[in-house]
């Protein structure tokens, strides 16, 4: 038996069946590669969903990770730590924030930031009390907690988990009408949960003016704009934030006209550049004030070796452009692809933003077309995977050159060119 094969079987056998991994076992990773137990190396196109922005074990994070894991790991937050401080200075003034709140996995975060809202519309903007309902889309993805699966549209993450929670009024993503309609005829909204970009859904990106009409309606009703960046920020679409629209700066900056100011920012994946957990949520004082001590918490939120990771993640991001490179990539990805695509049938289209995209396969949604492709490539050398049905996502970390994507793009077209059904 194979090394990958004994692995499969191990998890198989000991290991909760709740992922349907593709079957490749990885060993290690360096920069955009990754490598197998037998060695084969691969281009990873997944980035561990937007979690290794910074590519896999980057050298700086990786020292400040042994240097800091070596010092001090965790005191809870019964104690101050000399390394929270320097981080929420740095991550605030990063995104424009007054203050953050540091969880830990990505729906935390969202959580935290659902109860701040509510909080918020108790105390601050005579909502009656726990009777606020919070806007999201439909097709969203926020994480796999019981209140965020009770405003899911997908009925495998759902079914028999119930009793769910109430207080959620789901719309159609995409469409400001919708938004409106909800805002004018329904009491004790407090606030409105979005995707720039639905990552999970297929890598769908809304209408160029769609956040910030939003964002204006959520203004005009006094209800929070909230933005989860967990997939989309920290340079993934080719801008510090998918809030920032078309801006390449390498960090917040107010003057920007396309920039989305959201009420509430949640943040996570890249934030560690892969090596650990760490989450965030972001919001201005007279909101994060709400948060009083006993209200939230969390033991490992806030801990000197993922605030000591995070800024170094962050750093990395900044002092090495992956913003911009994300955007140059990003743009001789979809120029290349869309040539593909015009002159291919198995491929319908290519959309997405910087480094977040996704190919659609000319066939049915539960169809194993786009899995079967991905099993061709990762013998050709690139890991991906498809994300509902015939969906595949592309998404390599943002340190990858622009010969490295050219390389790329021939083994997903040849792949593709060669397959068949
Ligand atoms: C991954 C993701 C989450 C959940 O993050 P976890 O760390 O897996 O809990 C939430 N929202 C979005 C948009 C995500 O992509």
């Amino acid at each position: 038996m194979t090394k990958s094969q004994q692995a499969i079987d191990l998890e198989n056998k000991h290991g909760a069946h709740n992922y349907h991994p593709l079957p490749v076992v990885l060993a290690k990773g360096e920069g955009v590669f990754l490598w197998d137990v037998e060695g084969k190396r691969y281009y990873d196109f997944l980035s561990a969903y937007s979690a290794v922005n910074q590519g896999h074990s980057h050298p700086r994070i990786l020292e400040t990770l042994k240097n800091q894991a070596a010092t001090l790991t965790l005191t809870s937050r019964a104690f101050h730590n000399d390394v929270l401080g320097p981080f929420e200075k740095y991550i605030t003034e990063y995104f424009g924030f007054d203050k953050v709140l540091p969880m830990n996995t990505g729906a935390e975060a969202v959580e935290t930031a659902l109860k701040i809202a509510r909080k918020w519309a108790y105390e601050k903007n005579n909502v009656l009390e726990n009777s606020g309902k919070i806007i999201v889309a439909e097709q969203n993805f926020h994480g796999r907690t019981t209140t965020v699966i009770s405003f899911s549209s997908d009925e495998t993450a759902r079914k028999n988990f119930g009793p769910f929670t109430p207080g959620f009024v789901k719309i159609p993503y995409n469409d400001v009408d919708a938004l409106e309609k909800v805002l004018e005829g329904e009491d004790n909204i407090v606030g409105f949960l979005i995707e720039p970009i639905q990552g999970e859904a297929g890598v769908y990106t809304p209408a160029s003016d769609y956040l910030k009409k939003c964002k204006d309606l959520c203004e005009k009703h006094k209800v929070l704009f909230m933005a989860d960046e967990i997939q989309t920020g920290i340079a993934r679409t080719g801008s510090l934030l998918a809030v920032c629209g078309n801006c390449t700066c390498q960090g917040h900056c107010e003057k920007q006209e396309t920039y989305v100011q959201p009420d509430i920012l949640i943040l996570g994946k890249a934030l560690s550049g892969g090596f650990y957990p760490v989450s965030a949520v972001l919001a201005n004082d007279d909101i994060m004030s709400v948060i009083t001590p006993g209200t939230h918490g969390s033991t490992f939120g806030g801990n000197p070796l993922g605030a000591a990771i995070a800024l170094t993640a962050l750093e990395v991001v900044r002092d090495e452009k992956l913003a911009q490179n994300a955007r140059k990539l990003g743009n001789i990805f979809r120029e290349r692809m869309q040539k593909f695509v015009d002159k291919s049938d198995l491929v319908k289209l290519v959309r997405g933003k910087g480094l977040l995209n996704a190919i659609m396969i000319n066939d049915s949604e539960d169809s194993s077309t786009a899995w079967d492709i991905c099993i061709a490539l990762r013998d050709n050398g690139l890991l991906a995977k498809p994300t509902h049905g015939n969906i595949i996502r592309f998404a390599p970390p943002l340190v990858m050159t622009e010969e490295q994507l050219h390389d790329c793009c021939d083994i997903i077209e040849k792949t593709i060119t060669e397959f068949k059904k």
